[in-house]
C-alpha cells in the first residue's frame, strides 16, 4: 500500500536505537527525507552513517527534555530540508524496578521530564511550524502497554506513559484547528537494548505474555508508526494504536 510519505520530511526523537531506528528504516523506505535525533551525539552519527544509504538522512543531537534544544531541533530541521511533515516523539528510558517507597525524586523527575516534558515539547514546536507553514502534518506519539494497565514497581513510567495518552488526546483537539493529527502507539514487549535483559532470547517461546506467546520486534512497532504518520488515516486522531501481540487482551491468570 502506498501510504503518500514519499517527499515529506520526518523528525524521529530516539531514532539511533530500537524503535526509533526501526521507525527511521521504514520512513526512509517510503521515500521520505528523515532526520535522526537522539541525546548522544556519537549515537546520531553512527545511525546516520549506517542508514545514510537508504535515503536522505540528517543527524541533530538534541536532549528532548531541553527545551532549547527541541527548538533547534526543529528550526535546524526546516532550515536542512525545507519543511516539516510528520514528528515522532519516540526518545525514552527505562529505569531498574523499584517500589515506589524506596523511588527517588531524582528518579521520578528524570523519567517525567524526558517522556513528558519531552512529548510536550517536541510536540508544540512541531505544530508551530506546521501551523506556519499551513501544513496538515503528523504527530505521532509513543506511549506503551503500562500507560493503559500497571506494571508493578515501576510508577514513573507507568505515569509517564498514562500521561502520555492523554496529552496525546489534548495535542489531537488543540491542533485540529491546523489539521495537524495527532495519535500514539502503545507497543507491549520490544526486542530493543531497553529490555534485553527483561526477555529471554529471541526464538524462546513467552507462553501466557499474550494471545501470541513472543515478544515483538521494533520494525513491528514501526509499520504502525508509518500507518499513523500518513494520510491514509485520515479519520484517525486522539487514537492509541496498540501493537502487543494480544498481550492487554489476555486474562491475568494466563498472564506470563
Ligand atoms: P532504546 O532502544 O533504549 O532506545 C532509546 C532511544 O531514546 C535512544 O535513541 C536514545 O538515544 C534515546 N534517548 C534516551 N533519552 C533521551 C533524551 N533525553 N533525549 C533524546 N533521546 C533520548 O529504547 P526502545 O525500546 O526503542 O524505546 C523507544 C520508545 O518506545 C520509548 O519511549 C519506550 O518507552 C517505548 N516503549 C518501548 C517498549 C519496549 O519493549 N522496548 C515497550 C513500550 C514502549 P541515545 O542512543 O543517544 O542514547
Amino acid at each position: 500500500m502506498d501510504l503518500g510519505l514519499k517527499g515529506k520530511v520526518a523528525v524521529v526523537t530516539g531514532g539511533s536505537r530500537g524503535i526509533g531506528r526501526a521507525t527511521v528504516q521504514r520512513l526512509l523506505q517510503e521515500g521520505m527525507s528523515v532526520v535522526v535525533s537522539s541525546q548522544r551525539a556519537d549515537s546520531v552519527a553512527a545511525a546516520v552513517k549506517e542508514l545514510g544509504a537508504s535515503g536522505r538522512v540528517e543527524g541533530i543531537a538534541c536532549d528532548v527534555a531541553v527545551e532549547a534544544d527541541v527548538k533547534k531541533l526543529v528550526a535546524e530541521t526546516v532550515r536542512r530540508l525545507g519543511r516539516l511533515d510528520v514528528m515522532v516523539t519516540n526518545a525514552g528510558i527505562a529505569d531498574p524496578y523499584v517500589n515506589m517507597v524506596d523511588m527517588s525524586v531524582e528518579q521520578w523527575d528524570r523519567m517525567i521530564a524526558i517522556h513528558m516534558r519531552g512529548t510536550f515539547l517536541c510536540g508544540r514546536e512541531a505544530a508551530r511550524a506546521m501551523r506556519d507553514a499551513k501544513i496538515p502534518g503528523r504527530i505521532v506519539t509513543i506511549s506503551s502497554t503500562s500507560g493503559k494497565e500497571c506494571e508493578a514497581h515501576a510508577a514513573n513510567y507507568n505515569a509517564a506513559k498514562a500521561g502520555i495518552v492523554g496529552l496525546t488526546r489534548s495535542m489531537a483537539v488543540d491542533f485540529a484547528p491546523w489539521g495537524i493529527r495527532v495519535n500514539t502507539v502503545a507497543p507491549g514487549w520490544i526486542y530493543t537494548d531497553m529490555t534485553t535483559a527483561d526477555l529471554p532470547p529471541r526464538g524462546v517461546p513467552i507462553d501466557g505474555l499474550g494471545a501470541l506467546p513472543r515478544a515483538g520486534e521494533p520494525g513491528e512497532v514501526a509499520a504502525a508508526i508509518a500507518f499513523l504518520a500518513s494520510d491514509v488515516c485520515d479519520f484517525m486522531t486522539g487514537s492509541t494504536v496498540v501493537v502487543d501481540g494480544g498481550q492487554l487482551i489476555l486474562s491475568p491468570k494466563m498472564r506470563w
